[in-house]
């Protein structure tokens, strides 16, 4: 299939939409035209393994470009990670109210279900095609464990994450720096997520830098990440809605940078009857402002117990903003030019409207989040994770009595964010390999939030 950018100024296959991620025009890849599934293939994929349906929607994407059994495999090497047969189950916990579980892989977080993909894929192109592999990425924590976790170990691959100093959690921390490869950078920053995700940004953007080093991204800007996230959604409506094929399941994500959001939407592009997309976040809430009051403009920085959502400009929101203006490349140009300038982006009239029907948002509040992460585990004995907990607060304050069932994203297991847990007054067990973590040895270097000190740490690196 071809992809293109948001901007309009790219056009290339799948292979090399992955390894542009950011494409060279400033824009995100987005396939050029969505492929459609109809009721009676949703019929016929009820049935089908995660494996399965994975292969079924990422097909018309990868067209011809991957041989059908190196995909297969890819796949299953990806998945045999998890701890889950099911890769991803489905929790009823409440009355209407279904948890898919996105936490069973190896960091437990929702991004090993698309960074174990990336990372069999990177490895398999850089045998297949002798491409070098240099992966920079920047993190709130998450996205920089899954994405060593899926690369350690790998041939021809070298990879340097960027997480702000002292922000991340213990665990996250210790995911990201007890792996003493010599393939794996920590970079410490002394500033927050923005900071980080900008210096990636630039280093992207330079289009002359990013080709002479052969850099390659893992955040949610790449498209790979996106379609791999778009399977959990088809895979937890088969789980919990009737055979019609018609009735319309909604869905609460917690959102950070977008990508996981976008994902659904795209499965919904395709044909998936999902119904509204609840959108979360915590007090880091540009996004709910933009739904609800048509406003996309960065606000301080507040810190919450959900740091992976601890944003104020959402990588993916672009890709967002292509489907709002009818696929028109130049209007997001226009558009993004002008947020350059005027930090602002703002939709009112049928624009709001159509934002409005495709979303709904709520905001949650620290104080609101701890009380559901109580809340839960004392009346249904379900312990939430502090990301989770913000999409099931935006689901009772929202969606509870408006009918329908509603699947909320499970995006971290309670184990990685025990500040917040233990700020509860709940003590929990910890699974062996996060146990075990604390008696590693860590490997991480400090630097200033400054783009060129970054660079100087990479072209050692790169050496
Ligand atoms: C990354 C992350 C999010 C936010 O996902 P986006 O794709 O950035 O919107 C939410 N929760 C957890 C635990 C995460 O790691």
């Amino acid at each position: 299939m071809e992809f293109v950018s948001t901007r309009g100024g790219v056009r290339c296959g799948f292979i090399e939409a992955f390894l542009q991620g950011l494409a060279n025009d400033g824009g995100l890849f987005v396939p050029a035209h969505v492929p459609k599934v109809s009721k009676d293939e949703l019929k016929s994929w009820r049935g089908l393994s995660y494996q399965e349906l994975f292969l079924k929607i990422a097909a018309p994407f990868v067209g011809d470009e991957i041989p059908e059994q190196d995909l297969k495999k890819l796949v299953h090497d990806s998945y045999s990670t998890f701890r889950s047969p099911e890769v991803t189950p489905v929790q009823p916990i409440a009355d209407g109210l279904y948890v898919l579980e996105l936490f069973h892989g190896p960091t437990f977080a929702f991004k090993d279900v698309a960074l174990q993909f990336m990372g069999n894929l990177y490895a398999y192109v850089s045998q297949k095609y002798g491409e070098k592999i240099h992966i920079i990425g920047a993190t709130s924590g998450d996205t920089g464990a899954a994405a060593i976790h899926g690369v350690k170990s790998k041939e021809g691959i070298k990879i340097c994450i960027l997480h702000p100093h002292g922000k991340v959690s213990k665990v996250q921390e210790l995911q990201m720096t007890s792996l003493l490869d010599d393939n794996v950078l920590n970079l410490s920053v002394r500033g927050n997520f923005d900071d980080c995700q900008q210096i990636v940004k630039e280093l992207f953007s330079d289009v002359a830098f990013k080709s002479e080093h052969s850099l390659r991204a893992v955040n949610s800007i790449n498209f790979v990440r996106i379609l791999a996230q778009t399977v959990y959604y088809f895979y937890a409506y088969f789980k919990v809605a009737d055979d019609s094929m018609t009735e319309e399941i909604h869905f609460s994500v917690p959102t950070g940078n977008f990508g996981d959001i976008f994902a659904g939407y795209l499965a919904r592009l395709m044909g998936l009857p999902a119904g509204k997309f609840l959108l979360a976040t915590n007090e880091n809430n540009i996004l709910e402002r933009f739904v609800n009051d048509g406003v996309y403009r960065p606000e301080n920085f507040k810190t919450t117990y959900s740091p992976a959502m601890d944003i104020q400009i959402a990588s993916n929101f672009e890709r967002y903003l292509y489907y709002l203006h009818g696929e028109d490349g130049t209007a997001v140009t226009r558009i993004m030019n002008d947020f350059r300038e005027k930090g602002l982006i703002a939709a009112e009239g049928d624009t709001l409207r159509r934002v409005q029907s495709d979303f709904a948002s709520y905001a949650v509040s620290n104080a609101a989040c701890l009380e559901t992460i109580k809340d839960y585990n004392e009346r249904h004995g379900y312990l939430l994770d502090p990301h989770t907990a913000c999409g099931v607060a935006a689901y009772e304050r929202t969606f509870k009595n408006g009918g329908g069932k509603c699947v909320a994203l499970a995006t971290a297991h309670p184990a990685k964010f025990d500040e917040a847990i233990a700020e509860c007054g709940i003590r929990q067990t910890f699974p062996e390999p996060i146990a075990e973590l604390w008696d590693k040895p860590q490997r991480m270097t400090v630097v200033d939030s400054d783009k060129q000190q970054v660079i100087e740490q990479l072209l050692a690196f790169f050496k």
